[in-house]
């Protein structure tokens, strides 16, 4: 909807900037590593740096367990062969860029592992308990019968931006805001399917048109625990470039920016036939007061800052902090929610990117380890989430 004119001068200078920001270096070395069998079976992970948390998810057919450490590089040599006996059949390990090293252990039987984080003179060491005993005659699964209570998945709504008669920003080689959301969403929602314990659910799948209320009933009917809205915006302005990632504010806007961006997303929706929440009334200005009061920002913020600081590994962002804007998507009173604006469309160089399956996939990734960091950390009550985030604590000691 708007388009923009960048300068010879300041297109070599975004694209500079932009190759730099393709090149944020790890920031831990992986230097040791030892697999142990004390009473259960232990892996030691050696790090040189105190600030790695690892992300660790079970797969099942065949059973696997993955570690990933965040902005972490190998350093050392990982046991290559296969194990004959024993839980652990081999070990695998990719490296993802400066992203995060991903470790692989190829399982004979599910585990249910827990970890702990030992420090050590400069850096610390990652213990990962694999919750089974060294010995694999007294590691029966059924070894520990449980009562089992009924769980539930944390469920994520993903709600791509836009779409059907509303296209959303358009870019200088006109790609469309509405395309780009949709494809981020459906590759969130593949990678979300895959982690165990969470259930993501796309307000939209197809070019449709969804006004803003229905996006929020859906969500609520669904009993999302997370709303993430998905958008690729335009602004007036040609050095603006990175990802933004906003909450909700409840006096409005924090930044200029974020009130002209606001506008924005809203005159949208007000233009394409969508409930106007401008003139926001007083029941609805008393719901957002009780909402100040009432945990859902402050969640929406630690989910807002956990899937800004994946998105500051993959790239540029354009601001350092999650952002507070008065956007009308965000405004279910009771779902912690954030918008995150993947890049500009705006930017020549941001618009070539977006257009990029690979792209695409590196910036769902990205969301996708905050949006579980934030699940795994604030696991709503009655998840399978929760009741392993327990068992983790209870084994940590
Ligand atoms: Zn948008």
């Amino acid at each position: 909807m708007r388009s923009l004119k960048l300068t010879g001068f300041r297109v070599v200078m975004v694209f500079v900037l932009l190759c730099f920001a393709g090149m944020a270096s790890a920031q831990s070395t992986l230097y040791g590593f030892n697999m142990v069998q004390q009473d259960n079976v232990m892996l030691h992970f050696d790090l040189n740096s105190t600030a790695v948390s690892p992300e660790l998810f079970s797969l099942a057919d065949p059973h696997r367990l993955v570690i990933d450490l965040p902005r972490t590089q190998l350093d050392t040599q990982l046991p290559s062969e296969q194990f004959s006996q024993g839980v652990v059949k081999g070990i695998r390990y990719a490296q993802h860029d400066d992203a995060y090293l991903r470790v692989v252990l190829d399982l004979r039987r599910a585990v249910s592992p827990s970890y702990n984080i030992v420090p050590r003179q400069g850096g610390q060491r990652l213990v990962i308990d694999l919750g089974v005993r060294g010995n694999p005659a007294i590691a029966a699964p059924s070894a520990r019968p449980q009562v089992q209570m009924p769980l539930r998945d944390a469920i994520v709504a993903i709600d791509a931006g836009h779409g059907g008669k509303d296209p959303g920003a358009v870019g200088q080689r006109k790609t469309l805001e509405k395309d780009i959301t949709l494809a981020v969403a459906k590759r969130l929602n593949a990678l979300l399917e895959a982690r165990p314990g969470i259930k993501p659910v796309l307000i939209r799948n197809t070019d449709v048109f969804v006004d803003l209320r229905m996006r929020m009933e859906i969500a609520r009917r669904a009993g999302a625990d997370l709303f993430v809205s998905i958008h690729a915006d335009a602004i007036n302005r040609n050095d603006a470039k990175g990802s933004s990632v906003y909450t909700l504010s409840v006096d409005g806007a924090t930044s200029e920016a974020a009130a002209w961006l606001a506008k924005s997303e809203n005159q949208s929706a007000a233009l394409y036939g969508d409930v106007a929440l401008d003139g926001m009334d007083d029941i609805l200005r008393q719901t957002l007061l009780n909402l100040a009061q009432s945990s859902t920002l402050e969640r929406s913020m630690e989910a807002g800052a956990d899937i800004l600081s994946e998105l500051k590994q993959i790239g540029d962002v354009h601001k350092r902090s999650v952002e507070q804007a008065s956007f009308a998507v965000l405004k279910a009173p009771d779902i912690p929610s954030v918008l995150v604006e993947t890049a500009f469309i705006s930017n020549r160089q941001e618009e070539k990117k977006l257009n990029s399956a690979r792209y695409q996939q590196t910036l769902a990734e990205a969301i996708e380890r905050g949006v579980a960091r934030y699940l795994v950390r604030r696991a709503p009550e009655g998840t399978h989430l929760a009741a392993e985030r327990r068992r983790n604590a209870g084994t940590a000691e």
